[in-house]
């Protein structure tokens, strides 16, 4: 059985193109958020909690979400990706104690330079009409503003946060948050670093290597 993994990666390090990947290679995804949508919808004693807890404005604590994980994760039969939680040393170790324990276990991080991540987001651009995502230094549309998929012309606008500013703050707040993370993976000797600047078959590759 493949190690369950846990994603880390600013946002604009191309990990959740990667996590999609390796869904194709028996992976599953964990979405914290889908599975309290799914527990609601089920209606189950779990579900009417979340339910209540969501009604009146309040976040979800990390013991129901590890309730969520556990009641809906097979780690014995499957190997998933969890992405986006655990978030702070805290959830990992409740994570670790609760659920994954003597599981194979990699934290993979998806590592990159400031200044590419910064360079990829300010030339992201969207197509307004059929959501199609290019960039202007790697991905650029054949004619100049005009969508490859739908054909609409001047449909690629630019995200008003994608800007210079907006990245650098946010990956600030992003590297505060993950260097703890990285040192708690790292200590148990579950840590390993992918070069994500790599072009993404690339980044691919060394990702396959890790976990097989
Ligand atoms: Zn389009």
């Amino acid at each position: 059985m493949k190690p369950h993994l846990i994603i880390l990666g600013a946002p604009g390090s191309g990990k959740g193109t990667q996590a999609a990947k390796l869904i194709s290679k028996g992976f599953k995804h964990v979405s914290t958020g889908d599975l309290l949508r799914s527990e609601i919808a089920k209606n189950s004693e779990l579900g009417q909690k979340v339910s209540g807890i969501i009604s009146r404005g309040d976040l979800v604590d990390d013991k129901t979400v590890m309730a969520l994980l556990k009641a809906n994760c097979d780690v014995d039969k499957v190997s998933y990706i969890f992405d986006g939680f655990p978030r702070n040393v805290y959830q990992a170790e409740m994570l670790e104690a609760e659920l994954l324990k003597d599981k194979k276990t990699l934290a993979v991080y998806f590592n990159i330079d400031l200044s590419i991540l910064v360079n990829r987001v300010v030339n992201r651009r969207t197509c307004g009409t059929c959501g199609e995502i290019y960039n202007l230094a790697t991905k650029a549309p054949r004619v100049l503003d005009t969508c490859d998929k739908c054909g609409t012309v001047g449909s690629l606008k630019q995200r008003k946060d994608d800007t210079e500013e907006v990245v650098s703050n946010r990956l600030k707040i992003f590297k505060e948050t993950v260097e703890p993370m990285l040192s708690f993976y790292k200590s148990r000797r579950e840590l390993v670093e992918i070069d994500a600047s790599m072009p993404e078959e690339v980044v691919f590759d060394a990702l396959e290597k890790v976990i097989s």
